[in-house]
């Protein structure tokens, strides 16, 4: 990992309470922490009395007990949520029957399409939200209006919210402050990541809250350094392949020195994302199994 990304660790919480954070915002990370999910899911509460929740989290009847808990008699109206990840929509269905409130999201995971290899191990095959939701569309409750921002790349469901009279951008997975976010071919699409990476420099969000670790709070910063990131690490790819190394794990192996062995994987599916932009774009071939990539048009000489 680059040491110019501005990676923030420092995350204050208590597990099971439902936390303010700012006028109208609360909320309650989800015990279950990991090398993807770091200390947990955090489930926002948007507005005070009737709210939306952002994603339920995963399937933990202990999480959505202690959310319930922590609204007393407070109504849940809309159950919003970034994406189709185990870890961010399973919950969905307990808050949902035990509220009544309906579901937001941009649609199934990876369009519902469930015959690809189980390379998407974290894929919530299971959830379908009872409204679709298009880039653009708006949710309001009282004090509050959230707009979907259609920013897909990690999954291609991908939303972020926008909180518009308070300048905040739910941010999902697509950027998060502790780490990258992984993308993982098929639903993983390098290309429309760097695109909704893009479309995030045209907006004028002032603080970004991720659903995994603290908030963002200087975003344009953050957003181009994650750009930089992946243009360096595509170029570390091109640099491989110019070398002669033309497979995934050798690859992963150069670039990742120092990598938690439980990532080695997730770099590998990130890895091949970049091979998949890249040959999209011509530049880069391929030929296997076992998959070996070369450049399209090799420096001669
Ligand atoms: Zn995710």
């Amino acid at each position: 990992m680059a040491a110019d990304l501005p990676l923030r660790r420092d995350f204050p919480f208590e597990y099971g309470r439902l936390e303010r954070l700012g006028p109208g915002l609360r909320r309650i990370v989800a015990r279950n922490p990991g090398p993807f999910t770091f200390k947990g899911t955090g489930t926002y509460v948007v507005g005070d009395g009737a709210v939306a929740v952002i994603d339920p989290g995963p399937d933990l009847p202990e999480h959505v007990e202690a959310l319930l808990a922590g609204l007393g008699g407070e109504r849940v109206t809309h159950i919003l949520v970034t994406h189709t990840h185990r870890d961010h929509s399973p919950a969905a269905r307990a808050l949902k029957a035990a509220t009544g409130a309906p579901s937001y999201g941009y649609g199934p995971h990876a369009g519902g399409k469930r015959g690809e290899p189980a390379v998407e191990e974290g894929g919530d095959w299971d959830f379908v939200p009872d409204v679709a939701l298009r880039d653009g569309d708006r949710i309001a409750g009282p004090g509050w209006t959230l707009a979907a921002v259609h920013t897909p790349g990690h999954t291609s469901n991908h939303l972020c919210f926008a909180w518009e009279e308070q300048g905040i951008l739910f941010s999902g997975d697509h950027v998060m402050g502790w780490s990258t976010s992984v993308i993982a071919p098929p639903d993983g699409d390098m290309a429309a990541y760097m695109a909704s990476l893009d479309k995030l420099l045209g907006r004028s969000d002032k603080v970004y809250w991720p659903t995994h670790g603290p908030a963002i709070d200087e975003p344009q910063r953050h957003v181009r350094a994650f750009i930089a990131h992946r243009r360096e690490r595509e170029a570390g790819i091109l640099h491989c392949l110019r070398a002669g190394i033309g497979e995934i794990d050798a690859i992963v192996a150069r670039l990742y020195q120092g990598l938690d062995p439980r990532l080695r994987r997730a770099a590998g599916r990130s890895v091949e994302a970049h091979l998949i932009d890249l040959i999209g774009r011509g530049i880069v071939t391929a030929k296997g199994p076992p998959m070996r990539y070369r450049l399209a048009h090799p420096p001669r000489g």
